[in-house]
């Protein structure tokens, strides 16, 4: 049997980062719809991915789970953006950001409601899923 390209239409609805290189994105837009941010798990060596991956790269393992990105992560980095890829120009200007969350990274953006001088290397942020007027879902980073 030859296999099939899966064409992704749920992947649509997501409006922040572009996740083509996943192999799980529908599932992934199943837990946004759900209010739920997640990602896999690797069930033989315990390793954590996001963006939720299909097979660990540390074990080659396909025995994956699912879980919520939950609690709160420590502001890594973060980028104001001045230029957008396509898609995203009349959102500007948005920062994008990574949370540390111990076991993993979530690479999102910062809720555009939090004013600069509020946001700091090392607070606490919590990933939330964000409902854009579209019809697009997202997630955000808020302070916890
Ligand atoms: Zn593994």
């Amino acid at each position: 049997m030859a296999k099939v390209k899966e064409i992704d239409d749920r992947f649509k609805k997501f409006g922040t980062v572009s996740f083509t290189s996943i192999t799980k994105v529908n599932d992934f837009v199943d837990y946004l719809e759900k209010g739920k941010v997640a990602g896999t798990k690797c069930k033989d060596c315990g390793m954590a991915f996001f963006p939720p991956r299909a097979h660990c790269f540390q074990c080659l393992s396909s025995n994956m789970e699912w879980f919520e990105v939950s609690g709160t992560g420590k502001l890594v980095t973060y980028s104001k953006l001045q230029y957008a890829p396509v898609g995203f120009e009349k959102d500007l200007p948005y920062a994008i950001a990574l949370l540390d969350y111990g076991d993993y990274k979530v690479f999102g953006r910062i809720d555009s409601s939090i004013p600069d001088e509020e946001i700091t290397i090392g607070m606490e942020m919590k990933t939330v899923v964000n409902q854009l007027p579209n019809g697009q879902i997202n997630y955000v980073f808020q302070k916890a």
